[in-house]
């Protein structure tokens, strides 16, 4: 069970339509997939979706720090000594998605030559999450159009709203469009991707007292210190920090900071081994998490899927799950099905998300 060798595959599936938020917007998957191999010959997988207007990296940075950095170090190391493993990783600063991806490749392949699934290895606390799903820059009336289309297909009764423009009316014209139009039974919440300012994202949490908002998740750059605590401490919602807590470092100097009052953990750039670290963190000083999407495939849902259903904490509100239904394919051999709300974990061993060969050859970008 030593490593034999870590692939990094590129490859890319356009989106249906693009998806636009404050800090960007998004019209192809141009994902890799990682791929470790031990001596034994199991293969695991993980999903790196790179994000370079939030953390700096590419599809190519991601394959080269695996390929040249990582993989020289861990070939030879088994599979279950993680920690040295991390110690390999912890030498090369940032590079979140790169290690996260190989964190999850690892513990596949570990759940694989155990045989047991990943979420009970994790934690094993229930077996299904509830779905969230993002509301982007749209007009409104076609924001309430998707809401409804998700709640008649998929019985998905959360949404969060995807905030930070200017003037300030946009946005709140549209929560109030889809207060009105949803009813008091579906839960809203906003996501500003550091588009506003502290003051601004006051005003906006002013204005809509009566929208019974949830959550406010990233109002502003964190660096905005002193505003942002003073908008933490008087806000009513618990206010989420996601890109400015991409670690546990960062999440434990946000929180004492008083930078926010929750997190945002994303298997995608924590893996399993930083994302346990970050949720043993929030349980210990007694502040919510929440399950975030980096507009993951269904490969990389699955992995939230399995992380969240393993805790309880994670478990308490919905994941944010559904983006992967704007891609036209995915390289997942047995599709998700969002049923009643919910996502089921996979009780196969591993993570659950085997990879369609035909479509990985179809989509590789490397060819
Ligand atoms: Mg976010």
């Amino acid at each position: 069970m030593k490593i034999a060798s870590i692939e990094t595959i590129p490859y890319e599936i356009p989106y249906t339509h693009p998806l636009a938020f404050a800090s960007g917007s998004v019209s192809t998957a141009d994902h890799v997939l990682v791929r470790v191999t031990t001596t034994d010959g199991v293969v695991g997988s993980a999903d790196a979706p790179p994000r370079p207007y939030t953390y700096g990296e590419t599809q190519s940075s991601i394959m080269e720090t695996i390929g040249s950095l990582f993989s020289p170090a861990l070939v030879g190391t088994s599979i279950f000594d993680r920690e040295k493993i991390h110690a390999v990783m912890r030498r090369t600063i940032h590079n979140q998605v790169a290690k996260g991806a190989l964190d999850i490749a690892i513990w596949d392949a570990i759940g694989k030559t155990v045989g047991q699934p990943v979420h009970r290895l994790l934690g094993g606390y229930t077996d299904s999450m509830r779905v969230s799903h993002m509301l982007g820059f749209r007009p409104a009336a076609e924001l309430v159009d998707d809401a409804h289309r998700m709640g008649e297909d998929y019985g998905i009764t959360t949404f969060k709203i995807k905030v930070g423009r200017r003037p300030l009316s946009l946005d709140i014209e549209t929560i109030r469009a889809l207060r009105g139009a949803l009813g008091d039974e579906v839960e809203l919440y906003l996501d500003a991707n550091r588009g506003w300012t502290a003051n601004e994202a006051a005003e906006v949490l002013r204005n809509t007292t009566d929208c019974d908002l949830t959550m406010l998740e990233e109002p502003c750059d964190a660096k905005e210190a002193m505003s942002r605590r003073r908008l933490v401490d008087r806000s009513p919602i618990p206010v989420v920090a996601d890109e400015s807590a991409p670690t546990a470092g960062d999440a434990s100097r946000e929180l004492l900071n008083g930078g926010c009052s929750a997190i945002c953990i994303k298997t995608a750039r924590s893996g399993f081994t930083e994302a346990t670290e970050i949720l043993g963190l929030c349980t210990g000083l007694g502040v919510d998490v929440t399950m975030g999407n980096q507009i993951d495939t269904q490969i990389g849902s699955l992995a939230t899927v399995a992380f969240g259903a393993a805790h309880e904490a994670t478990s308490r509100r919905a994941g944010e799950l559904s983006n992967f239904l704007d891609m036209s394919d995915d390289l997942i051999l047995d599709p998700i099905a969002i049923r009643d709300g919910r996502i089921s974990v996979r009780e196969t061993a591993g993570v659950g998300a085997d990879i369609d060969e035909e479509k990985l050859a179809a989509y590789r970008s490397d060819r």
